[in-house]
């Protein structure tokens, strides 16, 4: 967006926004209203996973939408059962919330981590353990829970009840337990703080103190969430077994949806007048979710996004052998995050001018998420672009 246009917007200025406007999507491309093409390696933000209007989901809502739009939680919404089902049936999770967002399913994890503890008869457990440049949300709450101190500036008093410990930090282990607290809140691939993956062993010691002190291990998927990261929720390839899952971004991909997920013995502390949502579960979402993972769950399709990430990945590793503005590549699956050693907006707009989008995450690093749809010749297409970009930087 121009300088000028955010003077005369109506719009509030709460993001800096790329100066392209784009009117249509399809596939691993969007294009502008002066019909520009680009190659889009966002996906909205790791949110259309299959690519902009996959056929599949867009005939279901198409469908949904000249059936019902919408009847409250107060009547039964068989689409909503079938996600819950499917989400269920394809983890090791036993119940599911539905609501409209990443932040409002991080909202319902920490007021059921909180209703846990007072069933359990631990009142004093007041407490939820979050990492060091993490993300959970812009709510009044998850902002608290997002352990960022630029994202609290200007909006004290934060919501008490948030512990921060540094991410893979095995002194963090040894402070877990202090007897106030319900739950640890974490991503498995910090997405906005900088692609950070957590470590393998770390996670399983954290696993194994909250399991030995009953505390809720609930882990932020709504950014790993959804293949991103080559299996269907990132958790597996860690092989932990956490109590609580949150999902948002590619679970509709697109389509407004957000989802706590929860084993049965967490889903007891939830009953009605406990929690709840209007829009949550909506049969338009609820459609869009459920063709979304049975495409998802076709033969080859996971298989496909690793064989991809793979070769990717061992590209990007070999420009970096080559290149030294390159620092550090980092990433599970299509998350990656390619460390650079200068401002990342720079390269945003190098990579924009050669018809290609990309994100930042943290200031020097960059963040490639393409659709997990996209095919080997884009690929291909992103690293050929990114060697004659960082051979014309070495020559300047
Ligand atoms: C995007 C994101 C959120 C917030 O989701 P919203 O839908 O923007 O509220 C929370 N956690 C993680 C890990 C995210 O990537």
């Amino acid at each position: 967006m121009s300088e000028a246009l955010v003077e005369t917007s109506a719009v509030i200025n709460t993001y800096n926004r790329f100066p392209v406007t784009i009117v249509k999507g399809k596939g691993s491309y969007v294009w502008t209203d002066s019909n520009a093409k680009y190659l889009d390696y966002t996906s909205g933000i790791a949110t259309c996973n299959l690519g902009h209007v996959p056929e599949k989901v867009q005939i279901k809502v198409k469908d949904q939408l000249d059936l019902l739009w919408h009847c409250s939680n107060l009547y039964d919404i068989p689409a909503q059962q079938e996600l819950a089902q499917l989400l269920v049936d394809n983890s090791r999770f036993d119940k599911a919330f539905f609501c409209n967002s990443g932040a409002e399913a991080n909202e319902a994890a920490i007021k059921i981590a909180k209703k846990y503890a007072k069933d359990h008869g631990n009142d004093q457990r007041v407490e939820i353990v979050t990492f060091s440049n993490s993300f959970h949300g812009r709510t009044g709450t998850t902002m608290a829970a997002t352990a960022q101190a630029k994202i609290h500036e200007g909006f004290t008093p934060l919501t008490p009840g948030f512990r921060y410990l540094a991410l893979n930090d095995p002194d963090a282990l040894e402070v877990i337990d202090n007897g106030k607290t319900t739950a640890v809140l974490l991503e498995l691939v910090q997405g906005e703080g900088g692609v950070n993956p957590v470590d393998s062993s770390w996670i399983k010691q954290l696993e194994a103190i909250c399991k030995q002190h009953d505390i809720l291990l609930m882990v932020d998927e709504i950014q790993t969430g959804m293949g991103r990261t080559g299996s269907l929720f990132a958790y597996e390839q860690f092989e932990i077994e956490p109590d609580v899952m949150t999902l948002a971004k590619g679970l509709g991909s697109g389509i407004v949806i957000g989802a706590l997920i929860v084993k049965d013995s967490v889903a007891e502390s939830f009953q009605p007048g406990t929690h709840g949502s209007t829009f949550g579960g909506n049969p338009i979402a609820m459609s869009a979710g459920i063709a979304t993972i049975e495409t998802m769950l076709d033969k080859d399709f996971l298989s496909n996004v690793k064989e991809k990430s793979e070769w990717f990945l061992g590209s990007l590793n070999e420009l970096q052998e080559s290149h030294s503005s390159i620092k550090e590549i980092r990433g599970l699956g299509l998350l990656i995050g390619v460390q650079m050693t200068s401002e990342a907006g720079t390269w945003i707009t190098k990579f924009r001018e050669k018809g290609i989008l990309v994100l930042s995450a943290g200031s020097n690093v960059l963040r490639i998420l393409p659709p997990l749809t996209t095919t080997k010749e884009e690929l291909a297409q992103f690293i050929a672009i990114f060697q004659e970009l960082l051979i014309e930087n070495e020559r300047i």
